[in-house]
């Protein structure tokens, strides 16, 4: 292909990556924003076997690799999908610190010319430290969302002096590695080592309540590592794929931060979730609950004027979309005003609650945010709290709780609440739930599908 059909089409797949993710802002329009990045994808990959040289590697790379990720990505459970994604986000990281070792060790396999001229030195070490940064990273969120590692923060006297201290030298080792007439390995080398040290430090302090902006941050990251290698490369695909991925991951990450009520700068350099300890957990002292069955609680909600149904985690655990859709329209015939409340970082991934309730087709308009509806809980009769608790504790309002300052749903203060679930166990955060001991609230123990089967029943 001549250069500048190379660059026309890349120029239609860079068209085609900016419809996707206009496509995705609305749950309407997802679909076709997947479909978008998809053919974008497929132009950008056809386009870049075109110029490349050593094809036959690459398409038997791109098969081993595409057929693990389809073997993955047909396995993988949706509530497994946000450590998958951390997963990936660490490749990305990966690869853009091998792309850079490679180009330092053999700068005219990439166009470059040796000695390497500063400004390569320069895209190579900020394509390096952020990728080594979000590898480590990554493997900590991985970690830490499948469970394999404990949610809660871990730190140490003076961790900010310490980062800070460590990212100078680092910055240290890139100036001297950029500098260096011929290709100073130990710099480039001590350099990327600190960076992945960095990543790990700044990731493990962040506790469990906060990991959703460290996900939207790391995929920020991982957009700004790949455009980084781009410059190295001269490939614009990668520049423009790069850049959408970061610009679009840090503004999720701004909006994550808004809706969890974290400065966003202390966040972005990694400084927060970490000085506030632990608490609000539970004091230890015996506390009383009210639990019923499911037929007590359809008795209670047909017998309503108005149902708000607040989904979490538990629900996606169960798989119970479709059954809570069903429950809602018996409601609804029998005339009760019936709808859901969306927390921003319910579940484990943004979005992850709009994304099953537009799998069972649940109508757009019965689901609202929480900006949308948190002043109608006080007017509702029940609240049904359906595997959700981190999203509806109190314990956000109470100065020191760790999830301290995170806005909640408010269904605290509906005239009824009930919350289904399988045990008195502790959210994500780890933090026990004065929601569940209110005289109003009744507990109905059981799977969330289990039970609102029961409840579509009863009804
Ligand atoms: P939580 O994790 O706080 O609570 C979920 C509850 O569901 C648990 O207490 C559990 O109680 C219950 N549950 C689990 N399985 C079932 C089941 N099969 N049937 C019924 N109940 C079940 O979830 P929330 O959605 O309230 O809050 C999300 C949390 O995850 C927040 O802390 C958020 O910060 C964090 N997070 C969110 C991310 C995002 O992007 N959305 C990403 C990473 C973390 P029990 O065991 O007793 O059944």
């Amino acid at each position: 292909m001549s250069a500048n059909s190379v660059a026309l089409a890349y120029l239609i797949a860079s068209v085609f990556f900016i419809l996707a993710l206009k496509g995705l802002s609305s749950p309407v329009t997802a679909r076709r924003g997947n479909l978008f990045g998809m053919v974008g994808m497929a132009i950008a990959v056809v386009t870049t076997l075109t110029i490349t040289k050593n094809w036959a590697l690459i398409v038997g790379c791109i098969a081993l690799g595409g057929a693990i990720g389809a073997v993955v990505a047909r396995r993988v459970q949706m509530t497994a999908m946000p450590e998958l994604v951390a997963f990936m986000h660490s490749l990305v990281g990966l690869a853009a610190v091998f792309i850079a070792i490679a180009a330092v060790n053999n700068p005219a396999s990439f166009g470059l010319p040796a000695p390497l001229p500063m400004g390569s030195k320069l895209e190579l070490f900020l394509g390096t430290f952020i990728g080594a940064m979000t590898w480590s990273g990554s493997v900590i969120a991985f970690l830490k969302l499948s469970g394999r590692m404990s949610g809660a923060p871990i730190t140490f006297g003076g961790q900010h002096m310490v980062n800070l201290a460590l990212a100078i030298v680092m910055v240290g080792f890139g100036l001297w590695f950029f500098f260096s007439e011929t290709t100073n390995w130990t710099a480039f080398a001590t350099m990327s080592a600190i960076a992945f040290i960095l990543g790990f430090l700044i990731i493990i302090p962040i506790g469990g309540a906060d990991m959703p902006v460290v996900i939207s941050m790391l995929n920020s990251y991982s957009g700004w590592a790949a455009a980084g290698i781009g410059f190295s490369l001269g490939n614009p695909m990668l520049i423009i794929a790069g850049s959408l991925v970061g610009s679009s991951g840090a503004i999720l990450s701004y909006i994550m931060c808004k809706a969890m009520n974290r400065p966003f700068l202390s966040v972005i350099l990694g400084g927060f979730g970490g000085e506030t300890g632990t608490a609000a957990a539970s004091d230890g002292t015996q506390k009383t609950y009210r639990s019923g069955s499911a037929e007590d609680a359809s008795f209670m909600m047909g017998n309503a004027d108005s149902v708000i149904i607040v989904p979490g985690y538990g629900l996606a655990v169960a798989r119970a979309q479709h059954s809570v859709k069903e429950l809602a329209e018996k409601l609804h015939e029998k005339g009760v005003n019936v709808r859901f409340a969306i927390h921003p970082v319910a579940g484990r991934m943004p979005g992850h609650m709009n994304v099953l309730l537009a799998e069972a087709e649940i109508p757009y308009e019965q689901v609202l945010e929480m900006d949308e509806i948190n002043s109608d809980f006080s007017n509702t009769d029940v609240v049904l709290v359906l595997g959700a608790n981190d999203v509806v504790n109190p314990a956000a309002n109470v100065p020191g709780s760790p999830i301290y300052g995170m806005p909640i749903l408010d269904a605290h203060k509906a005239r009824t609440v009930m919350v289904v679930k399988r045990s008195m166990a502790a959210g994500y955060a780890g933090l026990d739930n004065d929601l569940f001991y209110m005289d109003k609230t009744m507990m109905v123990f059981g799977d969330a599908k289990k039970v609102v089967e029961d409840m579509v029943k009863a009804l």
